[in-house]
């Protein structure tokens, strides 16, 4: 049985290891804060990349392998862990795409999605709580039924629990420094707690990632890109569907509070909140759905996204030291294509069949810098 270790608790490292320990590996995943408290539960949840038409294949791949699997994998974990992620089907509504309406038909003809205009009554019937008011006549919107979201720090917490049933350890609180190597042979992980020995390791780190790699050998270009959120305290049906506007969203989760995202921010691995984005998401909410002036701001958190060039994660062995695998890079789409790319490294581990072509995610020569002070994602966006 292949002993591995996985660093890093977000949704990526935990996914991983609920694949590996089902098809029978010893997992151990070491966490340097706490289980799914960083970008895996500050994100909106929503199982579709925003605006999918800008993506490349390599993302729209994982994507559509995601949408199609996550069904049967939550019900599963609902199940196992006895906590709901909120898996809801509360399709995605698009504003405001005039622009890139020819782009986004050709792309939907491409990959077969439902993607219906919709104008007038129509639009007023799938979401009556539009600003309709400031809606000229004819103004049209998008709308794909088939998009879901889960609720992130549900669909963390449910895959912690998974993992304690399935008997993965997760080691809180110790933090990976470096790797154990014997003749360029890896052995396991140095932390702030001891050793930890195994045959394999996987770097999940999320945002963390480049930082801890580019100490010993090059490291793949990902650097923290915050998205500051904010959550209204709503009730049911204020508003049913996912909408998306002048890159703003509203997600309105089962319980009547509706999540507003998010921003783009570049300031290294800084996470506090702002009162002007506060404002600036509160007048953004009040643009799209103008019930919820009626309502109050709860909260506004920060998240740190895996940023890398296109959205491409980066899903493979180092070329550098055998048996050390990354899976991090996961961007604005960590949670819609995640789980196929944690298959998808699975297979690798495991000497299976991948699910998909593996090639675009590795690391090649060209995707890998020495330094992350060269890692410029403004360009990339
Ligand atoms: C505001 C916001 C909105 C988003 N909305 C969506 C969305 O609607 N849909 C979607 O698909 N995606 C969305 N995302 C993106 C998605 O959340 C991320 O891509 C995904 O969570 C990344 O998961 P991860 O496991 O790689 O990273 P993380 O969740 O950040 O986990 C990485 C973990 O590794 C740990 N770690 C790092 N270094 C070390 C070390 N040296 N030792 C030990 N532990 C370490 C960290 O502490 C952390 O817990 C959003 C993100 C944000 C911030």
């Amino acid at each position: 049985m292949n002993k591995i270790i996985i660093i890093g608790a977000g949704i990526i490292g935990m996914l991983s290891a609920r694949l590996l320990a089902k098809a029978g590996a010893g997992v151990t995943i070491i966490e340097q804060g706490y289980a799914g408290q960083e970008s895996s539960w500050a994100g909106g949840g929503i199982i579709s990349p925003l605006y999918p038409w800008r993506y490349q294949d390599a993302v729209t791949h994982l994507a559509q392998w995601g949408q199609k699997h996550y069904p049967e994998l939550l019900n599963d974990i609902h199940q196992s862990s006895g906590i709901d992620p909120e898996f809801i089907q509360s399709g995605l509504l698009y504003l405001d795409i005039e622009d890139e309406l020819e782009q986004a038909q050709l792309w939907e003809k491409a990959h077969a999605y439902e993607f219906t205009t919709l104008s007038g009554c129509a639009l007023k019937e799938v979401e009556p709580s539009l600003n309709f008011s400031a809606m000229a006549s004819e103004q049209q919107a998008w709308f794909t039924p088939s998009i879901a979201q889960v609720r992130n720090p549900r669909l963390v917490r449910s895959l912690r629990e998974d993992l304690r049933r399935l008997n993965v350890p997760i080691k809180q609180q110790t933090q990976a420094l470096s790797f154990i190597t014997q003749n360029g042979q890896l052995q396991g992980v140095v932390t702030d707690k001891g050793k930890f020995y195994a045959d394999q390791v996987v770097l999940a780190g999320g945002a963390w990632s480049a930082r801890l790699l580019e100490k010993y050998m090059q490291a793949p270009q990902i650097a923290p890109v915050k998205g500051q959120m904010i959550v209204f305290k709503a009730q049911p049906d204020v508003v049913s569907r996912i909408v998306l506007s002048k890159g703003r969203y509203v997600i309105p989760r089962k319980d009547g509070r509706v999540v507003i995202g998010s921003t783009l921010e570049f300031n290294d691995f800084d996470k506090t909140t702002t009162r002007d984005v506060l404002e600036e998401l509160k007048q953004e909410a009040y643009r799209i759905i103008p019930a919820l002036k009626n309502y109050p701001v709860e909260k506004q958190w920060a998240g740190l996204r895996p940023g890398s060039i296109d959205g491409i994660p980066y899903i493979g062995e180092h070329p550098e030291l055998k048996n050390l695998f990354i899976n991090a890079g996961h961007f604005r789409n960590g949670v819609v294509i995640g789980y196929a790319s944690c298959q998808l490294l699975v297979d690798q581990l495991l000497g299976n069949t991948p699910i998909i072509d593996p090639r675009p995610y590795g690391l090649s020569d060209e995707r890998l810098v020495n330094d992350c002070n060269d890692i410029d994602l403004r360009l990339a966006i």
